[in-house]
């Protein structure tokens, strides 16, 4: 029997319009599939994250009345019967990808194209279209199945709380920026070119540092968000200027291309100073292909649809761009695209946080909002601000 709360969460109403709203409280099953795997997470924080914002400017079929949220940090106030190694009151980081534990993917740490949690397709996420339609957590509480699977508990309840803003992305953004680096092949004394400053490239940023980097350079157009990256350490390029991009890598590194290359645009991508900025959702793949070494590899976070209404052409409007891969090919270039399977990375993340080896609360520049303020920190974020914006809906940190 669930414990009889209210419930509040942010609702999609449709094109530009994000609403806080009262919701139901969670219960242990999602359409009559009973979860007694799953607990209920009163909500320590929750992210605002660049993938909600392809939704809320209308460029996915997103439904009007989807509760958003997949980067969610929690307490346990509830377990399920068949939930065995957490218990109530643990603080947990819940990976944005549900996975059963189970499947073939599963096993094999594909945890982002789990096989059993989203009929449609492989691969789900709370509160996300497409993703299998389980319940966003950017709210007050929220149902995590197979928890046991699922969820990173934090060592020590006090110090998880304490270093709570940078531990909340560990859901998502940490993992998922490291997981680029990993597959651009970042290292030891590796050149790497990050596409896009918001909070996923700032991450990967920060990944590439850890990891050994030599160089890391940040392209973006927006200037904010370029001194962001600049703050900690990262050489920026800056989109909105005229020449071409190899001449500009050129400039800093003495070198027309770098060793790895990660894409943190996805398809809402713009052109640089010499198409005017328009929108050109193939332009960060094709410029991987240019800048890339031969041999090198490219890591593809940034997010690719099967389905943008509002897309600049026919062809992009069911996910299928203009790419040269033939130059891709003659470079012997590795590609690497999809989900970031957190569950792969997060309680290494987790111990460079806690041993404070990654200051990546601050390389994101995370800002702390109440549940009320999450429509203004949806435009705000929008609008290109150089924050990570987190939900507090407890007010239990801030
Ligand atoms: P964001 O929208 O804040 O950042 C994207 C940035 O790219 C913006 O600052 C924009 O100005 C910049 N940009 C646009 N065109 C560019 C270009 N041609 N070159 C360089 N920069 C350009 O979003 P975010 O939260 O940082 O997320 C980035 C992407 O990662 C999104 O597509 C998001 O959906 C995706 N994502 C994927 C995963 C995954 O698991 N694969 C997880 C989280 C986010
Ligand atoms: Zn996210
Ligand atoms: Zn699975």
């Amino acid at each position: 029997m669930s414990l009889a709360h209210a419930n509040r969460g942010v609702v999609y109403q449709g094109p530009g319009v994000v609403q806080v709203d009262t919701i139901d409280f969670p219960k242990l099953e999602m359409n009559k599939r009973l979860c007694q795997h799953g607990v209920i997470l009163k909500v320590v924080t929750t992210n605002i994250c660049g993938s909600d914002q392809h939704m809320v400017r209308g460029r996915t079929t997103a439904e009007q009345g989807l509760v958003l949220g997949h980067e969610i940090t929690g307490e346990i106030i509830e377990c399920g019967r068949d939930v065995e190694f957490l218990n109530v009151g643990d603080l947990v980081s819940v990976p944005f990808n549900i996975a059963c534990g189970r499947c073939r993917n599963c096993k094999e740490g594909r945890t982002g194209i789990c096989l059993n949690v989203n009929p449609a397709r492989p691969g789900a996420a709370y509160g996300y279209v497409d993703m299998g339609g389980w319940v966003g957590g950017q709210a007050e509480y929220v149902m995590v199945p197979y928890a046991d699977f699922n969820l990173l508990k934090f060592p020590d309840r006090d110090q998880g709380l304490e270093k709570i803003k940078d531990l909340t992305l560990l859901s998502d953004i940490l993992p998922t920026g490291y997981h680029g680096c990993v597959t651009a092949g970042v290292g030891p004394g590796s050149i790497v070119y990050i596409a896009g400053a918001g909070p996923v490239g700032l991450a990967a940023a920060a990944s590439a540092q850890l990891l050994g980097a030599a160089c890391v350079i940040v392209g973006d157009m927006i200037q904010e968000r370029l001194d962001q990256a600049r703050s900690f350490g990262c050489e920026t390029i800056d989109l909105r200027q005229e020449g071409e991009m190899a001449d500009k890598i050129e400039q800093i590194t003495g070198e027309r291309e770098v060793d790895a290359f990660v894409d943190c645009v996805g398809f809402e991508a713009h052109g640089c100073g010499c198409n005017h900025g328009k929108e050109a959702p193939a332009t960060v793949l094709n410029s991987a292909m240019e800048l890339t070494r031969a041999g090198g590899q490219i890591g593809i976070p940034g997010l690719y649809v099967t389905d943008d209404p509002g897309a600049v052409d026919e062809a992009a409007r069911v996910g299928a761009l203009s790419m040269r891969f033939g130059l891709g090919w003659a470079k012997s270039h590795s590609f690497h695209t999809g989900q970031c399977p957190v569950m792969s990375y997060h309680r290494q993340l987790m111990q460079a946080i806690l041993f404070d080896k990654i200051d990546i609360a601050k390389a994101v520049n995370v800002q702390m909002i109440g549940l009320d303020d999450a429509p203004k920190g949806y435009a705000d974020f929008d609008g290109g601000a150089a924050k990570k914006f987190v939900i507090d809906p407890h007010k239990m940190v801030s």
